[in-house]
């Protein structure tokens, strides 16, 4: 075989790999359910919140789970939107309304551990827990915290609420040079 002949079929086995590949990603990109950029549950309709959290967007299980990405992070977070949980319409963040904290936490109801009586054992941690469910309307926001409790609030209140957390008292210790101060200046 000519080295001519050999680069051919090289080339040729190169376009009908690159070919199938992209068949088979294709058709594995249009099947696939959208899964959270950080905790890689399924994005549910009702629950969808986009947000960039330190400059990158992306799509998170719930408005919960893309707070705990940001306080992990240490990063600064914006909502691009979230979604209706009762009609799992798009809204935009300042129109939308929130119940936090309800029984209600559809992002870990799989995984719900039951005591021997049947009853569900409070989870010590889960990135999207407390829920946060956005509401187009407060009456509807209201209804649904009468029903399942939970505290009503504009989202905006919430996210300010969040982003300026009561931070406890900061203990600094102190520096060496100034214990070194303290000692020279007792001598
Ligand atoms: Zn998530």
């Amino acid at each position: 075989m000519s080295r001519v002949q050999q680069l051919c079929g090289l080339l040729v086995a190169l376009v009908v790999g690159l070919g199938l590949a992209y068949a088979g990603w294709s058709v594995s990109a249009s099947s696939r359910a959208e899964v959270c950029q950080a905790c890689g549950r399924t994005v549910h309709a009702d629950m969808r919140a986009v947000a960039s959290v330190g400059g990158h967007r992306g799509v998170f299980c719930c408005a919960a789970c893309a707070l705990s990405q940001a306080a992990q992070l240490n990063k600064k977070i914006g909502f691009a939107s979230v979604a209706d949980y009762q009609t799992g319409k798009t809204l935009h963040p300042a129109d939308a309304f929130v119940v936090e904290g309800s029984g209600v936490v559809p992002c870990v109801r799989q995984h719900e551990m039951l005591n021997r009586d049947g009853l569900a054992v409070p989870m010590a941690f889960d990135r999207c827990s407390p829920s946060i469910l956005a509401f187009a309307t407060r009456t509807a926001a209201e209804r649904f915290a009468g029903q399942h409790g939970g505290e009503v609030g504009t989202f905006d209140e919430l996210i300010a609420q969040r982003l300026t957390p009561a931070v406890p008292h900061r203990i600094t210790p102190p520096s060496p040079s100034s214990l070194y101060t303290r000692n020279s200046s007792s001598r």
